[in-house]
């Protein structure tokens, strides 16, 4: 296929990767490539499984990335997942889907992001969704699962809904119960999705309901849709880079890719490449084609080919832990999608001080930040976007923490992290060569706050198992136990436990942000790359703020959007 030519070339075969194929491919005169490393993984158990969560980390479905040692969080380095795959890290997530906050996707306008807000957005959510309503599904009886039509779509690719695995023994209802006895209560909010994502829900997942299988990108997006004449995919194969036309103007006219036979090749594109390789690989990939720092590049003999030296800056992920206590009832095999958002106001005693005592501290939260790249990103850039996430958190009421309850066996697990940490860091290429890995440093617990609110988080947990009804059906705290971390244990009481036992919450983006080129932006408002005249960037690297919520839905819905401006619709 060496000599072949198509329109467009999506880089990546992923989550945001297949909805711009799909939706490009929708105009037939229209001829659309993706490149995707990985294979199909339709009949793969470790994907389709709706209880197998886990089972693919660790296989050849997994980049399962590496970070460097991070010296804020005691030390050692972290695997960061991400899918190799037809579906990309669809194929291997969580399959929770829950938005984010409407404030949240104002604020991306507020930055200067015009058109993106979430009047503008929740159209593309609903674009891409296909709920499958729980009341067609007798097994869903007395689960407590609820959604609110207004917010969801019902006829798009993308199949979200419910397991026949839905737990539906009145936990549910005492879960929320408990809630409403806390002290200061968390109330019940029938659907998250709507923009209000504060409160105690039960959430719906990225699932066939009729068949109980993981609803994928792939399943959504490509295989009801590959006789397409116009729509072309090649697996197993590896973007190196872009090629660039001779010329004033700075235009992409192909991709240097290595095909499974191992032979380097370039494949043509006549109107625009779009990245959607995923955060930590997009970026890395503009740095190899020569768009990103000049001090960064030459290190490595790459020439400049558009200073833009942000491009793999702002990188932010959250830290993900877990506190475990005895059950009183064995759990097997069920699911049991239950989430809590508290705003700050529910989860800080004394929230007006907290917000007082970090507002002191965003001067030098930008400046350590800005100082820690070199002040590639700009104290006064970082000040204004902290400023905006302060506003979001204690003016907004957005939640700051998220909260997972989850039964197995004669445990109730819980998973829970701090919304929206403040640190920072970044990615970059390591080599000129396109196969070797990435230098990915999101320095987890860089700002004090980040670990303050993910002990208030595992505080308010605590507090939870000591409210009924969930305190009698539960028994002791068995992780990390009163032993390892005494009740009312101080910030540093918990920080051994957090940072000894965190993971990535495998929600990196922003490292080819979108913002205006003043603000340190790598993409404007049309996605597309700051210098050229036809790159995109469409995944999540380009979301400017970390969202509530996951990933997925986000990313789903703004490569829906993103076609329709390719397109021209927008
Ligand atoms: P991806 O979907 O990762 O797509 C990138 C694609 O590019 C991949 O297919 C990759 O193989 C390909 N690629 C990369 N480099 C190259 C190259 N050089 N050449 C060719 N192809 C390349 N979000 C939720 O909403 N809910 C969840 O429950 C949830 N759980 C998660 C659990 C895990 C373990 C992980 C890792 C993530 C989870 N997320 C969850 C996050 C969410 O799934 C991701 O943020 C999202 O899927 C990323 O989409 P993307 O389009 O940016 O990238």
């Amino acid at each position: 296929h060496s000599d072949s030519t198509y329109d467009y070339i999506v880089v990546g075969g992923g989550t945001s990767g297949l909805v711009i194929a799909n939706r490009l491919s929708e105009q037939k005169n229209t001829s659309v490539l993706v490149i995707e490393a990985g294979g199909s993984v339709y009949n793969n158990p470790n994907v389709t499984d709706t209880l197998g969560y886990g089972k693919a980390f660790g296989t050849d479905i997994d980049w399962a990335y590496k970070t460097t040692d991070q010296e804020y969080a005691g030390g050692s380095s972290q695997t960061v997942r991400a899918g190799k795959a037809l579906g990309g890290t669809s194929t291997i997530n969580g399959m929770v889907y829950l938005r984010a906050q409407a404030a949240q996707i104002n604020a991306w306008e507020t930055v200067g992001n015009k058109g993106w807000n979430w009047e503008s957005l929740l159209p593309y959510y609903k674009k891409g969704e296909q709920l499958q309503d729980p009341a067609q599904y007798p097994f869903l009886d007395g689960s407590g699962v609820a959604f609110d039509p207004a917010y969801h779509g019902f006829t798009g690719p993308l199949k979200v809904g419910w397991t026949s695995t839905q737990l539906n023994d009145g936990l549910a209802q005492k879960m929320n119960t408990t809630y409403q006895n806390l002290e200061v209560p968390v109330q019940y909010n029938r659907d998250p999705n709507g923009g209000d994502m504060v409160g105690y829900s039960l959430y719906p997942m990225t699932v066939d309901s009729e068949l109980n299988i993981r609803e994928d990108a792939a399943r959504a997006y490509y295989y009801p849709y590959q006789n397409r004449t116009n729509l072309h995919i090649w697996l197993n194969t590896h973007a190196n880079k872009l090629t660039w036309k001779d010329g004033p103007e700075v235009t992409a006219n192909g991709v240097e890719v290595t095909l499974s036979n191992g032979t380097t090749a370039v494949v043509k594109a006549t109107r625009e490449v779009i990245l959607a390789a995923g955060a930590l690989k997009s970026p890395v990939l503009l740095e190899l084609s020569g768009v990103g720092n000049p001090d960064i590049l030459s290190k490595y003999g790459i020439a400049t080919k558009i200073n833009l030296p942000t491009v793999g800056e702002n990188l932010q992920d959250q830290m993900n832990n877990g506190l475990q206590f005895d059950s009183k009832t064995s759990y097997s095999n069920k699911s049991a999608d239950y989430v809590s958002y508290p705003s700050a106001a529910q989860l800080f005693p004394n929230s007006t001080a907290v917000g007082a005592d970090l507002l002191r501290k965003l001067p030098a939260y930008a400046a350590q930040v800005a100082s820690a790249n070199g002040n590639i990103t700009r104290t006064r850039d970082l000040y204004r976007f902290f400023k905006i996430q302060w506003d979001l958190i204690f003016k907004h009421g957005i939640p700051v923490a998220e909260i997972l309850l989850e039964p197995s066996g004669t445990t109730y697990d819980t998973e829970y992290w701090a919304s929206v940490p403040f640190s920072r860091g970044s990615v970059h290429l390591s080599s000129a060569d396109p196969t070797a890995a990435a230098i990915i440093d999101p320095k987890y617990f860089m700002l004090d706050f980040d670990l303050h609110a993910q002990a208030q988080a595992a505080r308010f947990i605590r507090e939870i198992f000591q409210t009924k009804p969930l305190a009698d059906m539960s028994g002791a705290e068995t992780s990390p136990g009163l032993s390892t971390v005494s009740a009312g244990a101080d910030d540093e009481g918990w920080a051994d436990f957090i940072k000894g036992n965190y993971r990535s919450n495998f929600h990196p983006i922003t490292t080819a942000a979108m913002l205006p080129k003043e603000l340190g932006g790598v993409v404007d408002s049309s996605l597309k790359v700051y210098g050229t005249s036809n790159v995109r960037v469409v995944d999540a690297s380009v979301l400017p703020f970390q969202v509530c919520g996951h990933l997925q839905s986000t990313i789903y819905a703004v490569a829906e959007r993103a076609a329709d401006i390719i397109k021209g619709r927008v």
